[in-house]
């Protein structure tokens, strides 16, 4: 995404307070479309911290443009090159686990929660603690060990609020003082590039076929994952976590158009759904300005032009990953950490070109079947006890993998 952008044309956000904002992820997809945001409202955010992985030299520059107070590299080794990057500025910088931590935990009105997979848990979970209202993105956090961190949500008595675009739609129209009311909730998906593809085609699909996402322009595990359909397995997942409401209330429902990201059924029968352009600011502003809005400069959906929105249930078959999350989540516990795992080590396989595209859901559906026994349905006492299960599903896929 450009970040040479100018100031919201508006140039006036009502009467929306001044922010402190820390964005865990920022040289990401989602991080850098909060920093554009940032970048469209001088004045209004102070930006404490911003936390990438490796990627130190974006890093910098991103630092730089939005006078953040510090810089925070998870790679330890790329520490000399984030100093060299910010020479001059006055800006702060830091590597390696704990200063990743510290960053998330340092006062301030907001996180952005956008690490991509198992190790944003414990950045986010530290952001939490600490108290700060956290926007999150990163749905790892929900699969891997949600009964653990919504418990920390309770706990620490932090607002919590949605970026990801089928939850922000239906937290928009969400009826909090009528929940009982609800019947069921519905997230849609694009069926990404393969939603008509004939299955033996599908095995043969390449990572840059996989890549090329029809409406989202996402980080690469989250474009793959949507186009096995595991990232909408792992949305009913966060859904369930974060809307506290029974399994069998939440359905999938296939939308091309990717117009409708959420809707909610109530008990008069009123479907009451949240539409918008596939751009993540829209779903990133409507967390820092909540429970106002604010001005952004998103396309805006033209109806007329789509002409029609089509609708069809998944295809469960096609994309058994979808049907793998529903069932990890039925059986709850360390399951959907086993999930989340062998998700992240078979994507990274495909990739690589070490695997084929179908073959993403059979590692993941044997390494649920190999851990299954130890771990499957068992509640996961803390973090440390997530981490383990993580490591190990890990390990098993490797294997898999290796030994193919
Ligand atoms: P990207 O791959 O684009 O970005 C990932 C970010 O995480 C980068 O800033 C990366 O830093 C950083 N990172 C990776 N590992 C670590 C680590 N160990 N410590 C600190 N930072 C780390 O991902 P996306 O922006 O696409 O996705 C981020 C999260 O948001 C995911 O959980 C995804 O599922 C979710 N999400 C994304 C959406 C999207 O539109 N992209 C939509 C809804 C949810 P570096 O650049 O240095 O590698």
């Amino acid at each position: 995404m450009d970040t040479q952008v100018e100031p919201t044309a508006a140039g006036h956000e009502y009467d929306l307070p001044p922010m402190r904002l820390t964005v865990l992820g920022a040289t990401g997809s989602v991080g850098q479309s909060a920093i554009d945001i940032v970048l469209r409202n001088p004045g209004r955010f102070d930006v404490v911290a911003v936390v990438a992985n490796s990627n130190a030299e974006e890093l910098a520059i991103l630092a730089r443009k939005t006078s953040a107070k510090l810089a925070v590299v998870a790679r330890e080794e790329c520490l000399g090159q984030l100093r060299d990057a910010l020479a001059g500025s006055g800006i702060e910088a830091a590597a390696g686990e704990a200063a990743v931590l510290d960053a998330a935990a340092r006062p301030t009105d907001m996180v952005i929660g956008a690490i991509v997979g198992a190790a944003g848990l414990k950045p986010t979970l530290a952001a939490v603690a600490q108290g700060n209202s956290v926007a999150l993105a990163n749905k790892e956090c929900l699969v891997s060990a949600g009964a653990l961190f919504m418990a920390e949500v309770r706990r620490s008595g932090t607002t919590l609020l949605p970026v990801d675009s089928e939850h922000s739609a239906i937290f928009q129209v969400f009826e909090n003082g009528n929940a009982e009311q609800i019947e069921k909730i519905i997230l849609t998906a694009s069926g990404g590039p393969f939603r008509t593809m004939p299955l033996d085609a599908m095995h043969k699909v390449t990572p840059a076929q996989a890549l090329k996402h029809p409406n989202w322009d996402m980080g690469s595990r989250i474009t793959i994952d949507s186009a096995t359909m595991m990232n909408k397995g792992f949305e009913v997942i966060e859904a369930f976590h974060l809307f506290q409401i029974g399994q069998d209330q939440l359905e999938v429902l296939v939308h091309p158009q990717s117009a409708v990201h959420g809707l909610v059924q109530y008990r008069d029968g009123s479907l009451l759904a949240q539409l918008g352009s596939p751009d993540m600011r829209t779903p990133i502003a409507h967390c820092l300005a909540w429970p106002k809005r604010m001005s952004v400069p998103v396309e805006r959906l033209d109806l007329a032009k789509i002409g029609s929105l089509t609708f069809e249930a998944p295809d469960q078959v096609r994309f058994p990953a979808l049907r793998l999350a529903l069932e990890a989540m039925k059986r709850g516990g360390g399951a959907t950490t086993i999930l989340n795992a062998a998700d992240e080590v078979a994507v990274a396989a495909f990739l690589a070109g070490q695997i084929g595209f179908m073959d993403i859901p059979a590692v993941v559906e044997s390494c649920l079947e190999a851990l299954d026994a130890r771990h499957g349905g068992r509640e996961l006492m803390d973090v440390d006890d997530v981490l383990a299960v993580d490591a190990e599903a890990r390990k098993t896929c490797g294997q898999w993998i290796a030994g193919r």
